[in-house]
């Protein structure tokens, strides 16, 4: 069954068409929030869909994994104001908090702050965006007709028209597959773990004692190999496609220690001996192993090490080869987007993991974000594609500027301020690759001489 629902919302557009319609906001992520905390203050209404049953549903997943950045970069401002008028006091600017706490300390209280929890609909998956009786081939009267959104809830379809249309969905739920051609291998998905698994919790039985090869370059694989090593009789390799981790073993100048130690740790646990590092390995394939392990037949990996034949056994493997965006929902929507980043075109070129480090990326805001569909925005992790190198700080700055702009202050849009830490972690120089020490700076396709 497919419904047509229009929310009861004061006029804001004196266009006919849109003049009562929401902003749609979809994914309630810490960038989703902010996007939505930005535009109530601009007297815009807002509403808000979020596939999974809470806000943050994503970080959820990968609750005890510890971020690298203090809470001072993980706070954006009009959230901390909704926050404040309810008697909310911030962290402790200094620490680092694990997903978990983001959750508990910052995002749940948002979420249900009296501003936004009306406006969010948990449960709520947006399956495609187009206009109103308009698909993308159709050009009169673009900008003057209602987005439509068709949202799955509880086995209902439903089309919920809006006036623009932020979607600060992530990429958490797109990995990148496991070989370098970038597709899914065609067997041993069930021996194949995702994103980062709780390997001292949840997940300990599928790994404890086994042989397990970890794929991925960035601080996802990083945080794998950590949690794996403190696990007795696993034995560990570990897959990259460049000739060294420079990314993980980060550099003495960043300003993210927390980030350091993690690179450092892995350093040593390879220099012991306890982690086997595999470099130059292009996985092609996954195949049935005829070796066995402890819990019985594994797989093994088959590709390339330095361009020569090469395989590796393992009864579990862990993609963390980082993310890619879905653009599937987006079929009707007119996207101008980079060919290689899948980044928005005038943002692609500024945080081009072969040139910038997550602190260098410069500041940017709706100039950069605008596509040729009028009134429709990618922001958040969604924004930088197949590139690792986003911070929260820089969503924050981005849902700012595009609220500004919705709100038709485009003087103000277009004054970006945001300060980053520089990091060590990705070196600006080309020659070793320049690859972001952001969680998951593996994916395999950004330009020709980023690693994994
Ligand atoms: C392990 C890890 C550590 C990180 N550490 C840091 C750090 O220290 N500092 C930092 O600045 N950044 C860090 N990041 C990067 C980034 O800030 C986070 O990934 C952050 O969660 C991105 O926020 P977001 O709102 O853009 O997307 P997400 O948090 O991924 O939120 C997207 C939301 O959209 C929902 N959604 C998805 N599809 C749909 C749909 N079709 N319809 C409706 N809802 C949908 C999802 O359920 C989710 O709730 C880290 C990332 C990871 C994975």
């Amino acid at each position: 069954m497919t419904m047509t629902m229009t929310l009861t919302v004061p006029p804001r557009s004196a266009n006919s068409r849109l003049a009562g319609l929401p902003v749609a906001v979809i994914g309630a992520g810490p960038v989703g929030l902010a996007a939505a905390a930005h535009l109530l203050e601009r007297g815009l209404d807002v509403v808000i869909f979020e596939a999974g049953s809470r806000a943050g549903s994503a970080i959820a997943e990968w609750a005890h994994t510890r971020l690298f950045s203090p809470w001072t970069y993980l706070l954006d401002p009009a959230s901390v104001r909704l926050l404040e008028a309810t008697g909310w006091h911030a962290p402790n600017g200094e620490h680092s908090p694990t997903g978990g706490d983001l959750l508990d300390s910052y995002l749940a209280p948002l979420a249900h702050t009296p501003a936004l929890q009306p406006r969010i609909r948990l449960g709520s998956r947006v399956t495609a965006v187009s206009r109103q009786g308009m698909d993308r081939t159709r050009s009169s009267g673009r900008a003057g007709t209602p987005f439509l959104l068709r949202v799955e809830h509880g086995g209902t379809t439903t089309d919920v028209l809006a006036r623009a249309v932020i979607d600060t969905s992530g990429t958490w739920r797109t990995p990148n597959p496991l070989t370098a051609a970038g597709l899914e291998p065609t067997i041993g998905a069930d021996r194949i773990v995702t994103g980062l698994p709780d390997v001292l919790g949840r997940d300990r039985d599928r790994f404890a004692g086994k042989r397990v090869l970890v794929v991925g370059a960035g601080h996802s694989a990083a945080n794998s190999l950590l949690a794996l090593a403190a696990l007795p009789h696993t034995q560990i390799s570990w897959a990259i496609r460049n000739p060294t981790a420079a990314r993980v073993f980060t550099g003495a100048d960043d300003q993210l220690p927390d980030r350091a130690s993690i690179g450092h740790r892995v350093d040593q646990l390879v220099a012991t001996g306890r982690i086997t590092l595999v470099d130059q390995f292009e996985i092609d394939a996954i195949d049935a192993s005829d070796e066995s392990g402890d819990s019985g037949a594994g797989v093994r990996a088959l590709g390339r090490r330095a361009g020569i034949p090469f395989s590796l056994d393992a009864d579990v493997i862990v993609n963390a080869t980082g993310f890619r965006p879905d653009l599937e929902l987006l079929r009707e929507v007119r996207l101008g987007l980079d060919d290689i980043v899948e980044a928005p075109r005038a943002l692609a070129p500024l945080i081009d993991p072969n040139l910038h480090s997550c602190g260098t990326v410069p500041p940017h805001g709706v100039a950069e974000l605008t596509h040729p569909e009028p009134n429709f925005f990618i922001a958040g992790m969604k924004s930088y594609g197949r590139a690792p190198t986003f911070l929260l700080a820089t969503g924050y700055e981005q849902v700012r500027s595009i609220a500004d702009e919705l709100a038709d202050n485009h003087e103000g849009a277009r004054i970006v301020n945001l300060v980053l830490p520089e990091t060590g972690v990705c070196s600006t120089s080309p020659a070793d690759s320049g690859c972001c020490g952001a969680p998951d700076a593996e994916s395999a396709t950004i330009g020709a001489s980023c690693c994994r």
